[in-house]
């Protein structure tokens, strides 16, 4: 029986992150009584609050930075940019405020309710929740029907980088932006290193990037990547493959980095800043799970199937903590798979192209196959590629340092991945995942009529090298299916 201090709901969803908060929002469509619970004032978790959104906010200024200063060679001078930190801060709150507002008002719309505090598992179907100081008055236990678990995850911190100094950061403090430091050291060279990256190197901070690894972007293309380390080489201070952080040291003038192995001159460096950003990993610790049924894999990711069903069967997972890639879009769909599986609908989480994009400049993105993936497969496939040298509207933008690739079956001539690096290339990608999704072959997105001039012509220029009729590429011609 519910009392004053707890309540009964069909699902409760644990992790109010865009996988929690769409499936939350998507099972109360579907006509079911939901409770949404999350450890910040408001629905959004780090994506939205410290992570995705804060990030693109600061990603923007810095391209308005870099274009502004490019105008140059085009004959406008812009006058160097006066940054006014404490105004920056205040509007990238403010985008975030505005959007997590609005998830307030959109969870109130659906009778979604919102709890705010720290939830464990007691048993498969009920939740014990710590409530937060502002969450005082709300139920204090929540027993569901189902529950969804959405806790995401947290940064991965090795020991020889952990230091208890308020100058090593994690991502959450480097986008809190207390100052530019004029010395920044980023361990890491992935998603979060080279993002991170690129707003402080726009507002001014030398940038120095360790990669433990021979290349930036590990995983991804070459290729592309290639396109990327060119174009962030030129704001960097350095990037230093193949090298291990071995120590942090707090010294009165700034952190010293540590460092063997690489290219690195002077081993020992001292920065006023360090940005950790090695990898995240599930959080999953600390969530009473030992009191349910849910296995988790050698990781720390709960198992899940193609319905987001956990091994215990009242509760299923989704987003970061389910699996990788760790990606809020992603989360979300899977959140939709879990609550129409709730609900006893036959769908599940059978996406074939999920896609990712890193927003550096230029962006880099990819989805369906990559061609990394491909050898790894030993798969064979055909990569048409189209050099953005060959886009009109790649040159009015003066960014013809751009790539775009498909990843094409020679048998079946569907396309399998697309691999894009340039400025905008995260709102072309779209139109890959779309084809890899809906089994397109090369003679679809080579037939549809792109508008001109656009960078989405590149898409469809690439499809055409693969007949070897680009119009604008010369290529051998290669005969036509029929
Ligand atoms: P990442 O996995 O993208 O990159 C980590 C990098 O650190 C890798 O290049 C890895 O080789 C390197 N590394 C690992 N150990 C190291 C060590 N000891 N010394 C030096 N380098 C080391 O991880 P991230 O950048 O921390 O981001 C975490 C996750 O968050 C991403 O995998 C992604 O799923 C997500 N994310 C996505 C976006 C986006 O979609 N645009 C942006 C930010 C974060």
């Amino acid at each position: 029986m519910p009392t004053e201090n707890s309540i009964n709901v069909d699902v409760a969803v644990l992790g109010a992150g865009p996988g929690g908060y769409a499936a939350a929002f998507h099972a109360a469509e579907l006509g079911m009584k939901v409770a949404l619970i999350g450890e910040d004032t408001r629905p959004g978790g780090v994506c939205l609050l410290r992570g995705c959104i804060p990030s693109k906010a600061l990603l923007h200024v810095a391209k308005l930075i870099h274009e502004s200063r490019d105008a140059k060679d085009w004959g406008v001078t812009f006058a160097e940019p006066k940054i006014d930190l404490a105004r920056l801060r205040e509007w990238k709150n403010g985008v975030v405020e505005k959007l997590t507002s609005g998830l307030m008002e959109l969870a109130k719309r659906r009778d979604v309710q919102f709890i705010q505090g720290r939830g464990q598992f007691t048993g498969s179907q009920t939740l014990k929740i710590d409530l937060a100081e502002e969450g005082k008055g709300g139920p204090a236990q929540v027993r569901a029907e189902n529950i969804i678990l959405a806790t995401g995850s947290l940064p991965a911190v090795p020991a020889a980088m952990r230091l208890d100094d308020p100058r090593v950061m994690d991502s959450t403090a480097a986008l809190a932006l207390a100052d530019i430091p004029k010395r920044l050291c980023i361990i890491g060279g992935g998603y979060i290193g080279l993002e991170s990256g690129t707003y402080y190197a726009a507002l001014g901070s030398e940038v120095t990037v360790v990669e433990l690894t021979d290349g930036l972007l590990p995983g991804a293309d070459r290729d592309l990547v290639r396109v990327l380390h060119n174009h962030v080489a030129k704001h960097f201070k350095a990037i230093h493959l193949n090298t291990k952080v071995e120590k942090l040291e707090a010294r009165t003038e700034g952190i010293a980095v540590h460092t063997s192995g690489g290219d690195v001159k002077e081993p020992v460096q001292v920065f006023d800043r360090v940005l950790v950003a090695v990898g995240r990993r599930p959080n999953s610790v600390g969530l009473g799970l030992e009191t349910t049924k849910v296995e988790m894999t050698d990781r720390g990711f709960v198992k899940v199937d193609k319905q987001q069903r956990t091994t215990d069967p009242h509760i299923r997972a989704i987003g970061d903590i389910a699996g990788e890639p760790m990606l809020a879009h992603k989360a979300a769909r899977e959140g939709k798979v879990a609550a129409e599986a709730i609900a006893g609908q036959p769908s599940e989480f059978d996406n074939v192209a999920i896609p990712a994009i890193v927003f550096t400049d230029p962006e880099l993105a990819w989805c369906g196959l990559s061609e990394t993936e491909a050898r790894a497969q030993g798969r064979t496939v055909e990569v048409s590629r189209f050099p953005w040298a060959a886009s009109g509207r790649a040159a009015t933008l003066g960014r013809t340092d751009g790539l775009t690739k498909l990843l094409i079956d020679p048998r079946t001539q569907r396309v399998l991945g697309m691999g894009i690096v340039g400025a905008g290339a995260g709102e072309l990608i779209a139109e890959g995942t779309l084809a890899v999704e809906m089994a397109a072959v090369a003679r679809d997105i080579a037939d549809t009529i792109h508008a001109h001039p656009t960078l989405s012509e590149t898409v469809m220029e690439a499809a055409e090298a693969f007949f070897g009729m680009a119009t604008h590429l010369y290529r051998p011609k290669r005969e036509q299916q029929s």
